[in-house]
């Protein structure tokens, strides 16, 4: 299957956007290192109450309020924003995201 690929390097090399997909919400620790590298607004982290509820806050805030929360998850609610950099990914500390390429036909 063919992906889109983009060739916009000065040196010519292609590249191959990985868009992301999924974040683990059993390895996810909350802590916010993805939030604070994508630039794109996709990313939203929640809080998962002791109901199961998940209730957004804000990274860097509500640092008062943990104890209101049994974890913290972060979540990819804009996906249509992401440009497929996969910084989120390199810096994760629990290896949480699956990102994929996105077909030809698709784009
Ligand atoms: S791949 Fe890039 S744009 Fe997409 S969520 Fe991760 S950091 Fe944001
Ligand atoms: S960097 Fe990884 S562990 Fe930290 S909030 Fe993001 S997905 Fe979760």
């Amino acid at each position: 299957m063919d992906y889109v690929t983009l060739r916009l390097r000065p040196d010519g090399r292609s590249w191959t956007p990985r868009f992301a997909q999924a974040i683990n919400s059993q390895k996810c620790i909350g802590c916010g290192r993805c939030y604070r590298v994508c630039g794109r607004d996709v990313l939203q982290l929640m809080g998962v109450n002791e109901d199961g509820e998940h209730l957004p806050i804000v990274v860097g805030e509500d640092d008062d309020d943990d104890g209101e929360y049994e974890k913290k998850v972060m979540t990819i609610s804009n996906p249509g924003n992401c440009i497929g950099c996969e910084a989120c990914s390199r810096i994760c500390p629990k290896k949480c995201y699956t990102h994929a390429p996105l077909p030809v036909e698709a784009a």
